[in-house]
């Protein structure tokens, strides 16, 4: 274990500070959401109690505070990312709208017949729909690079599919249900030869580790809020400058215009043009705090320190008879995905429940990822910097009961 002061972190989670079903909470599903710090909860208390107002609205003291603080986390976003201007951070609800939004307003316009968009076989149900969607609308064709026994995605096979049909490349950056963490870098650098704009789900990589999206080179990069301590229905979509500009909005209404008449309506710019109506004002505002509270820690750090209970589990969960990981990739975010020789993972998470220790288990919006390695679900445990040796210990201990019981 590392010098990091994780029993001063922890206090400032209140939520973890609890017992379910009389055993100390074990909070191991942060893939799927994590927990808040009393600073972003303070964050939006404090902007309800004193601040609230419509933003970009009114000359009056509130709206403007609102306002300030609204857009003053565009700042904050843009610093931690590295982008080069607000006008490419769009705030969206999540993920998922983000990606949806590339896919309606980027895409939709330029794809026909003939024409294709790739992915990997790693990709989150959000970065698979919404392009099914596009070719569905389009007559475009999806393809998908295939994934490996460890669960990487297959670079050869990539180098071969991407080409002169390929209109837009979307992967993940790092895979929610393994854990993988895809080189991006060679990927992007390849599809740059081929003229071939890039997006990233991030939504696993921002909460681990500095995401730089000037360094990837991406085009577009998206995450969401409430996987790296921020409120839920925030999230962020990143586009390159000139990407954005050329796009169409995506939804109308107020805020998203400089000028309505029933002859002809003039959008905003950016990045308001794709903010159409009131947005999610305190939710912006929580996700500046977590991003404060996240880089006070340091992200480097929450890595290296991650990265330790991610070695740690891998060992304390490998040690226990028919226990198979699933997902052993090389460079890996702190999530370990495994099944148990004769238990359904629906069981291992129901009875490790009653042991206070809350892990997921299911497809993992992946389905695909299952079908590849021929079975339903996984149990998934998803580690986050606020976890303890302890936490992995309790959980080593409460699978070993799960197999006494039902192995
Ligand atoms: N992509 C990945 C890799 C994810 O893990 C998730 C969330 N499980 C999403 C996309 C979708 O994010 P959201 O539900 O916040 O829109």
């Amino acid at each position: 274990p590392s010098s990091f002061d994780v029993a001063a972190i922890r206090r400032d989670f209140p939520i973890l500070d609890q017992k379910i079903n009389g055993k100390p909470l074990v909070y191991l599903d942060n893939a799927a959401s994590s927990q808040r710090p009393q600073q972003v909860l303070d964050a939006i208390t404090h902007y309800y109690t004193h601040d609230h107002a419509n933003v970009h609205r009114g000359v009056h003291t509130l709206s403007q505070r609102a306002t300030d603080a609204y857009e003053g986390t565009r700042e904050i976003v843009r610093q931690f990312i590295n982008a080069r201007d607000t006008k490419e951070i769009i705030f969206v609800r999540g993920t998922t709208e983000a990606v949806n939004l590339v896919a309606q307003s980027f895409v939709r316009p330029k794809v026909g017949p003939g024409d294709e968009i790739l992915i990997s076989g790693l990709e989150h149900h959000a970065n698979i729909v919404p392009w099914q969607l596009v070719c569905e609308q389009t007559g475009a064709s999806l393809k998908v690079i295939p994934i490996t026994q460890s669960g990487e995605v297959d670079f050869a096979a990539f180098e071969k599919l991407i080409g002169p049909r390929t209109k837009l490349l979307a992967l993940a950056h790092v895979s929610n249900a393994l854990g993988t963490v895809v080189p991006v870098e060679k990927f992007i650098a390849v599809a740059r030869q081929h003229g071939v704009p890039v997006l990233l789900d991030g939504a696993q990589a921002v909460p681990h580790g500095k995401v730089d999206v000037r360094a990837l080179g991406c085009d577009f990069y998206c995450f969401s809020s409430h996987k790296m301590v921020g409120p839920t229905g925030m999230g962020i979509l990143y586009g390159r400058q000139a990407l954005l500009e050329a796009m169409p909005p995506w939804q109308g209404g107020g805020d998203m215009i400089l000028s309505v008449s029933f002859e002809k309506t003039t959008y905003n710019q950016l990045p308001w043009k794709f903010e159409a109506g009131t947005p999610n004002i305190a939710g912006t505002i929580g996700l500046g705090a977590a991003i404060r509270y996240l880089e006070s820690i340091g992200l480097e750090r929450i890595a290296a320190y991650e990265h330790e209970l991610l070695v740690y589990a891998t060992q304390r969960v490998q040690e226990i008879p028919g226990v198979r990981i699933i997902g052993t990739a090389p460079q890996k975010a702190a999530v370990v995905s495994f099944v148990m020789d004769g238990i359904h993972p629906h069981d291992i998470g129901t009875i490790l429940d009653t042991e206070g220790v809350a892990i997921r288990t299911g497809h993992h919006c992946a389905m695909p990822v299952m079908d590849f390695f021929r079975i339903p679900a996984t149990a998934r445990a998803s580690m986050s910097f606020y976890n303890t040796f302890e936490e992995v210990d309790a959980l080593a201990a409460a699978l070993e009961h799960t197999r006494k019981v039902l192995g």
